[in-house]
């Protein structure tokens, strides 16, 4: 299982893979989480996990 943590309405698209253009950072516990940084440089304020 693979949660993606991704900022909101972000100026682009990510992609629910550890290839995304945003360079995620993996981090793994229990699951593997793969944080995306935002396109703009902004905090990740409001993250959404998604189980994929
Ligand atoms: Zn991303």
């Amino acid at each position: 299982m693979t949660i993606h943590i991704m900022p909101l309405n972000d100026l682009r698209e990510h992609d629910e893979s550890t290839t995304c253009w945003c360079l995620p950072r993996v981090e793994w516990h229990e699951e593997a989480l793969v944080i995306h940084n935002s396109a703009d440089g902004r905090e990740l304020t409001k993250p959404i996990g998604r189980r994929v």
